[in-house]
């Protein structure tokens, strides 16, 4: 059996093909894609490349879908359950697995980098990275459950409590799902855009206020934006490397004394653990996290070309794919 996907060959270069179904492993199911998320790291993989990309590959990671198949030794999932893809694979028996941060596994494989994702009709993955979908929760809406992961993780690594203020840097879709999952968690966020369409979407601010933040997450891969936000830090805050930046500009200058007296922290923060997909999926179907608004557009798969230039315009918002 033959199915549709997309597929990267070369960097730069990706092509609608068909490619064989690949039969569940042990311990695998074969999901049929129902949307798939597309975000800027898809973009940065095909156009220039990611460090964890292995080619050719079907890129891909935020996935929801119906199970269909189900390989030897599957439990807990049952064929015809809807479920949100936690797009890792992790070993369970290393130093950051046993710590909780299985994102940081030495043998991690990331669904769409190391190994095939969602931009296809199906897509065979590790049963125990599957999490069901609530009850009533839209499919649309669930896939938001990846991105709003890595925002939770994100702030995690920040020590978001209540009340306290986060300057966000960017109000794209991530820097959209990191407000909303800083307010979902009773912090204050305060968005910084200088895009006028988006900062007023998020009624955010052009440029930085003249305050300082508990925490600041920087969603945009500017350097100067890194710049801004760790003089905006308050005592004991925390800045949140969450975007990465071109490897040419990826040296900043830190005052190192200011982090001293000010017992300040940067942390960096990538990808999310299977906990955080739980706690998104929970937020996402209690509505404390609203998504609905953010979808500004719903393509067929074979759209990718248009779908990637939108993506590099910073147009609309998130878009929806559909095999
Ligand atoms: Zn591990």
């Amino acid at each position: 059996m033959k199915m549709k996907c997309v597929q990267v060959t070369e960097i730069g270069k990706f092509q609608l093909t068909q490619t064989p179904l690949q039969k569940p492993g042990e311990h695998d199911v074969v999901i049929e894609v129902a949307v798939t998320g597309l975000c800027r790291t898809d973009l940065k993989l095909i156009q220039v490349g990611h460090r964890d990309l292995i080619l050719p590959r079907i890129p891909g990671e935020e996935v929801v879908g119906t199970v269909i198949e189900a390989g030897m030794g599957v439990s807990g999932v049952q064929i015809g359950d809807l479920v949100y893809v936690y797009p890792g694979s992790w070993c369970g028996q290393c130093t950051s697995c046993i710590n909780g941060a299985e994102n940081l596994c030495r043998k991690m494989e990331i669904m769409g980098f190391h190994r095939n994702g969602g931009f296809a009709e199906y897509v065979t993955v590790p049963a125990k990275s599957v999490i069901p979908v609530p009850e009533g929760l839209q499919p649309d809406i669930a896939v938001f459950a990846e991105p709003l992961s890595c925002c939770l993780n994100a702030l995690e690594l920040a020590g978001i409590r209540e009340e306290m203020t986060v300057g966000i840097w960017g109000a794209g879709p991530a820097g959209t799902l990191l407000s909303r999952a800083a307010a979902a968690l009773g912090a204050q966020p305060i968005s910084i855009e200088p895009d006028q369409r988006r900062c007023a979407l998020i009624k955010g601010n052009l440029s930085c206020p003249d305050r300082n933040f508990d925490i600041c997450v920087v969603a945009v891969g500017l350097k100067q934006a890194y710049q801004e936000a760790i003089d905006k830090l308050k005592p004991r805050g925390h800045l949140v490397v969450f975007s990465g930046l071109p490897p040419a500009d990826d040296r900043l200058k830190i005052n190192f004394n200011q982090l001293h007296y000010m017992e300040q922290t940067i942390v960096g923060a990538y990808g999310c653990c299977y906990r955080h997909g739980v706690q998104a999926l929970d937020l996402l179907s209690n509505r404390a996290v609203n998504v609905e608004d953010m979808i500004s557009h719903r393509m067929p798969l074979y759209d990718l070309s248009t779908a990637l230039e939108l993506v590099k315009h910073r147009k609309g918002m998130k878009i929806l794919l559909y095999p």
